[in-house]
């Protein structure tokens, strides 16, 4: 029963996504940490075995570049966790580093991408901590596989898969329970986990979309409840229009609360209006001792996990595919009365 079960999420997220047919789905465990490795792991061993199939007289040194777009503490961790695992990781941009906060991303042509040596070029779609989120997928020569993290976007708009080599994506947000992450690759990256070559690590088979690949994800014990769950939410989709539908809501959702933003004196968006994310909508509230009862009065009408996350506090607001327009209309009510309360500060 599983395996139909199985077969059936795979073939329904195909649909809503147009996965074209030389991309494998898998289903995975251990959430995007887990993938922060697996990527490094898997998409080096590609590498090496090209290496391997060059005549040895052509050999030179190989210790191929791991390009780093970082633009939010996603992208900064797994860039952190690829230099725990390797010593030639090119972090060819640090929005950070070059603006003092996360909250832009910098046209590519000041990006410090390494070229055709590249093992991959990684970015993450939509910055769920941070709110930035891509407006189009970087244009990467496609010798190289782009690699990308879409743990809190996927399914909120149509992707042309074929632009990328992997990507991955927790279940938690637009997906279903925790304990299943969905991995799309393109199938000529599937290598054979081989023994240590070259000095580099073989891949632990937990970690090996190959082998989740030759077994159709059920080389262990499949996280079934999650999958059943992530299925029911495919089923959902489909029969609400497919991501076309749900693409055309999350945009009048973001966009009304954004200009609910724009229009007020208080609140203050600390995102350029550009890459604001669809679905993860941050903002501050000046002055900022003003934060504190504004999440609790939010709290007591009903809306919860309003704080923004503790690395960078201000309010978030998460409106995932589950939240529905009724319940971003009530938030942006509840903020103009806030801020019609608090008008005599102005
Ligand atoms: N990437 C992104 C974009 C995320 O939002 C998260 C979790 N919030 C992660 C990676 C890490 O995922 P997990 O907690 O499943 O390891």
């Amino acid at each position: 029963d599983f395996e139909n079960l199985n077969n059936k999420a795979q073939k329904n997220l195909r649909t809503l996504l147009d996965i074209p047919d030389n991309y494998k789905i898998l289903f995975m465990q251990g959430g995007g940490h887990t993938q922060f490795s697996a990527i490094v792991y898997n998409l080096l061993m590609v590498k090496r075995q090209q290496f391997d199939d060059i005549a040895d007289e052509e050999k030179g040194e190989i210790n191929p570049p791991l390009d780093y777009i970082v633009t939010g503490s996603w992208s900064a961790k797994a860039a952190e966790e690829a230099k725990k695992l390797y010593n030639n990781v090119n972090i060819a941009l640090d929005v950070k580093k070059l603006k003092g906060s996360y909250g832009s991303i910098p046209p590519q042509e000041e990006w410090n991408l390494s070229g055709p040596n590249a093992a991959y070029v990684y970015y993450c779609d939509n910055e769920t901590v941070n709110g930035v989120e891509f407006n189009r997928i970087p244009d990467i020569d496609p010798s190289i596989p782009l690699v990308c993290d879409m743990s809190s976007n996927i399914l909120s708009r149509k992707v042309d898969i074929s632009k990328f080599g992997v990507i991955y994506a927790g279940a938690q947000k637009n997906i279903g329970p925790a304990g299943v992450t969905v991995v799309i690759i393109r199938e000529d990256l599937l290598t054979m986990p081989k023994p240590v070559t070259m000095g580099a690590p073989a891949i632990p088979s937990m970690l090996s979309y190959k082998v989740m690949a030759d077994h159709n994800s059920l080389y262990n014990t499949p996280p079934m409840f999650a999958i059943y769950m992530s299925d029911l939410v495919f089923e959902w989709l489909l029969e609400n229009g497919g991501v076309e539908a749900i693409e055309k809501i999350n945009s009048i959702k973001s966009s009304r609360l954004y200009d609910c933003i724009k229009n007020s004196k208080i609140y203050k968006s600390p995102v350029e209006e550009s890459v604001r994310s669809r679905m993860n909508v941050p903002f501050r509230i000046e002055p900022e001792g003003l934060e504190k009862e504004f999440l609790k009065g939010a709290e007591e009408l009903g809306m919860l996990q309003l704080k923004g996350h503790r690395s960078v506090g201000g309010i978030r607001a998460s409106i995932y595919n589950a939240m529905p327009l009724e319940g971003v209309d009530t938030l942006i009510k509840y903020m103009q009365e806030f801020e019609r309360k608090h008008s005599s500060l102005q």
